[in-house]
């Protein structure tokens, strides 16, 4: 029998092999081509008419928005714009699928030889894409939820026209890791172009991994498997390491991998056999008649390209130039638009960016993580946390009593200004008083005095927070580092 040190020597003896197929559903109103309303949770069948049903004789109409936005993904992909496209007629047979073909793309999609870059071990990578195309969705089989019989099915055919666009990678990633860092990758670019939500529950983003291996140094690939529709990130990385052991075990036991499409069960976390190649797919591809070639001419592309934001990874080198922070604070400042938004917005009115940055990744963070709330629901606008980093910055409060006002903001669900007004600490600006605060703690704490004097400057500091604590952080920041440096010197 095979021991676990067994199997990782014979999967060092392999490469893996990995190219992804991506379906992304783009967030127009309507569908690809009719004019049915495209909102997911409407009751079964009711956003359907006789195009999306495949009724005899129903012309296909495009919408231009599906065009755009599929243009907008490739650009956004580094893809090449065809200008000429054509739609063509993929048949098999399926419940779910009324006309018995989805009209998809072919050998002349919208765009082609894209990339996007991601970070490994190793450095950077380009993985290349192949391919993005636009297609319907087709409708949806339902198969559980039937109190009064099992073994039931029935259609939804809400999703049936809904436009698509797929991305095929090249077989250019080597492991479940870059696997998953290309997927992290284009849900950012693709969430930051904003043609769709990528929500990956409601079936927005669905991936098909394909997998083979070969002994390293071979030039040919193996023979892969495709496992279909997982729907996390986690569950796709997990598919693939399961598929990379179990084809490297079949092989060094003298099997061979049979091209098929393969289930990825997640609670038992091991993939199983859907189809075989007996059964391989002959789709009959040939141009769709009912619509024309689709052409998008220079000028077309160029007013899509004007609507093409500033993609993450550019945003961050330029954040990280600008408001002087870390590679770091910029990565997860730009998790999403929305937030590296915000930011910018709060950053841009705050004398201190970086305390800003640093702000939302500790206070901030913590108490959303502790709330369980995401950024769009804080009750502390960014512009609240500039307000509060430029009144710590300024001294005016101290970082104990912002901390305290952040928790009165959460308590209370306001926000920063509305709770600095109200809760506004009595500052204490009375040089006397903190003078004399000052003497009590000094007089308090030899063994520190002396070793200030002793030359170790930064016993300052100590000092600084004893004198706060004295004064339940009320007193001004400033007047006690200015009166303090003035006493410490004697
Ligand atoms: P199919 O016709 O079976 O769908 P394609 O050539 O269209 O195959 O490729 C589909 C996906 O499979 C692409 O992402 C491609 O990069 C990937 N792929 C192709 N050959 C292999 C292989 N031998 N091992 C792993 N992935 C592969
Ligand atoms: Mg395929
Ligand atoms: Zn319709």
């Amino acid at each position: 029998m095979a021991t676990a040190s067994d199997t990782l020597a014979a999967i060092a003896k392999y490469e893996p092999v990995i190219g992804l197929e991506v379906h992304v559903q783009l967030l127009t109103n309507t569908k690809i081509f009719c004019s049915c309303s495209t909102k997911f949770g409407n009751q079964p069948n009711s956003n359907v008419c006789p195009v999306c049903l495949g009724m005899p004789g129903a012309l296909p109409v495009l919408n231009s928005k599906t065009v755009e936005y599929a243009v907008l993904a490739a650009l956004a992909l580094n893809c090449q714009i065809r200008e000429t496209s054509i739609f063509a007629r993929k048949n098999y047979f399926y419940p779910d699928l009324p006309k018995g073909y989805q009209i998809s793309q072919f050998d002349k999609p919208i765009a082609e030889h894209g990339f996007i870059e991601i970070k490994t071990a190793n450095g950077l990578k380009k993985i290349g894409i192949t391919r993005l195309h636009m297609e319907e969705d087709a409708g949806k089989s339902l198969h559980d939820g039937f109190p009064d019989a099992a073994n039931k099915t029935a259609v939804d055919l809400n999703r049936s026209g809904v436009p698509l666009i797929e991305i095929v990678s090249e077989p250019d990633i080597a492991s479940a890791e870059e696997a998953y860092e290309y997927l992290r990758r284009l849900k950012e670019i693709i969430l930051y172009t904003g043609v769709s939500d990528c929500n990956m529950e409601e079936g927005s983003l669905r991936c098909d991994a394909n997998v083979s291996v070969r002994l390293r140094g071979q030039k040919e690939f193996g023979t892969k498997a495709e496992v279909k529709n997982v729907n996390s990130f986690r569950f796709i990385k997990q598919a693939i390491e399961y598929e990379i052991e179990r084809q490297v075990e079949l092989i060094e036991s003298g099997g061979k991998v049979v091209q098929e499409s393969r289930l990825y069960n997640s609670q038992e976390g091991r993939t199983y056999s859907m189809r075989s190649k007996e059964q391989a797919h002959d789709y009959r591809y040939f141009p769709e008649p009912d619509l024309l070639p689709l052409v998008v001419d220079a000028r077309w592309q160029a007013e899509i390209h004007k609507q093409l934001p500033e993609l993450p990874e550019g945003r961050r080198h330029r954040m990280v130039a600008e408001y002087g922070i870390t590679e770091q604070d910029a990565g997860v400042l730009t998790v999403t638009k929305n937030f590296a938004d915000q930011f910018e917005e709060a950053a841009r009115v705050s004398k201190s960016p970086k305390r800003v940055a640093n702000l939302v990744q500790g206070e901030l963070q913590a108490r959303l993580k502790a709330y369980n709330l995401d950024i769009e629901h804080s009750p502390i606008s960014m512009k609240g946390i500039a307000m509060s980093a430029d009144l710590a910055e300024a001294g005016t409060i101290s970082s104990k009593i912002l901390k305290d006002l952040y928790d009165l903001c959460f308590e209370r669900k306001e926000d920063f200004p509305a709770i600095y007004e109200k809760e506004k600490p009595e500052q204490i600006t009375d040089t006397g008083a903190i003078e004399k605060i000052i003497d009590e703690v000094m007089a308090a704490n030899p063994k520190q005095l002396e070793q200030y004097r002793a030359g170790k400057k930064t016993v300052k500091a100590f000092f600084v927070g004893q004198v706060m604590k004295e004064t339940k952080g009320q007193a001004s920041p400033g007047l006690v580092n200015e009166l303090l440096e003035k006493k410490l010197e004697g």
